[in-house]
Formats: C-alpha cells, sequence, structure tokens
C-alpha cells in the first residue's frame, strides 16, 4: 500500500494537470502489444533495446508480457536542439553492451514526437547488421511529427500536452508516476516550450 500513498502524495503537486492515461488502461495496452509482439515473432529470440530514462517502466511491464525467449539492452542519448526543433542533434552517451548482428531487434520508446530521436536510433542500429530492427512505442505524437517513421506498434496517439508519468519526466521528477499526467500548462508554460524545442533531457 506504500506505493499508492506515495502516488497520492505528489499528484498533490500543483504542477500535475488530469489523469491522461490510468494505470488500468496503461496496464491493458502494454498487455496487448506485448501479445502482438508475441504472435509476430513466434519461434524466434528478440532483443528489446530501450531508450535510458523513460523507456525503462514501459520496458519492465512489456516484457512480462511477451512470451517468447528475449534479451534487453540500454542506450543513453541526449538531444540538442539548438534554435529550434528541426535543429536536433543526437548523441549516443551510453551504447549497447552487445552487438545486434543477426539479431531481431525491437527499439522500445515511451514517445516518438519530432521522430529525430528513433530515426538516428534506426539508422545508427540499422549499420550494426541486425536481422530486422522495428519499433514500439507505447505513446505517439504526430502533431510535431519532422521525420517520417514506420512505427510497428504504436500504445496511444496523444496530442500536443506535454505528460509526465509511467517513466516520464519533468525536470527528472514524476517518472514514478503510476498513470501518465498531463502538466498543468500554466504553471509550467514557458518551460515546457523550452523543453520541446531546446534540449530534452532523456
Ligand atoms: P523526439 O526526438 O521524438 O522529438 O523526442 C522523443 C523524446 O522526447 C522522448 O523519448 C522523451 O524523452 C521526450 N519527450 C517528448 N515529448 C515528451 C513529453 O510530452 N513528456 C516527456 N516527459 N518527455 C517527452
Amino acid at each position: 500500500m506504500k506505493e499508492i500513498k506515495k502516488e497520492r502524495e505528489l499528484t498533490k503537486s500543483n504542477i500535475l494537470g488530469k489523469i491522461l492515461f490510468p494505470s488500468s488502461e496503461l496496464r491493458k495496452i502494454v498487455s496487448e502489444l506485448g501479445n502482438q509482439i508475441t504472435d509476430d515473432y513466434r519461434g524466434k529470440e528478440i532483443l528489446l533495446v530501450s531508450i535510458l530514462r523513460g523507456g525503462i517502466i514501459f520496458l519492465s511491464d512489456l516484457i512480462k508480457e511477451i512470451d517468447l525467449p528475449l534479451s534487453i539492452d540500454f542506450m543513453s542519448i541526449s538531444t540538442y536542439g539548438i534554435n529550434d526543433e528541426t535543429s536536433g542533434v543526437v548523441r549516443i552517451t551510453k551504447d549497447l553492451e552487445d552487438s545486434i548482428e543477426g539479431k531481431d531487434v525491437i527499439i522500445v520508446e515511451d514517445i516518438i514526437d519530432t521522430g529525430l530521436t528513433i530515426s538516428y536510433l534506426l539508422r545508427n542500429l540499422k549499420s550494426r547488421y541486425p536481422n530486422s530492427v522495428s519499433i514500439c512505442t507505447l505513446l505517439n505524437r504526430e502533431v510535431r511529427r519532422i521525420v517520417d517513421i514506420d512505427i510497428k506498434y504504436v500504445g496511444f496517439s496523444i496530442g500536443e500536452k506535454y505528460i509526465v508519468g509511467y517513466g516520464l519526466d519533468y525536470k527528472q521528477k514524476f517518472r514514478n508516476l503510476e498513470s501518465i499526467y498531463e502538466l498543468n500548462t500554466d504553471t509550467v508554460k514557458k518551460d515546457i516550450e523550452s523543453l520541446k524545442n531546446n534540449s530534452i533531457s532523456k
């Protein structure tokens, strides 16, 4: 019961807006995604690559719903947009531990927004001779998309609002909320724009 109390305390913050996806909906969609992956890759062994830090809660729930032999690995990256979002530059700050040559890889992301991060990662991983690479994202925000990407698995599509919880942060906080919340834009308006357009901390 301690976890529930913690969420209640955190949700008293005036930074948080309304709940967008309650934990029950998240559990349901994660289970559906796990079933789809199990069906699509039946007979194969897969490697799930998660991007630190936002994607880890989704990854840890997702792998429990996949009924296949699998392994996991992690990458860490930083993105910088110098003046506007189109100038995004991605840098790997922690690379995978193991080779992906000949493997069936699924990149597991928390949210795909402009698509700059994932398109860079896709190009980078494809150059390492995997058997296949596909993308699974919990959330897809198409309204801000800059690069066209083929996403095989999408949990939910969302609009403009900046969100937190279930791994997603605001200034490194709120990752431990079980549900996904909108931020209260009146409180943090200026901040959110700079987060979206300049330096996104993973
Ligand atoms: P992209 O390169 O697609 O623009 O950026 C994707 C990354 O930006 C995500 O992995 C996440 O770290 C961050 N991001 C984008 N939108 C949001 C949001 O609404 N909330 C949070 N917490 N992070 C976001």
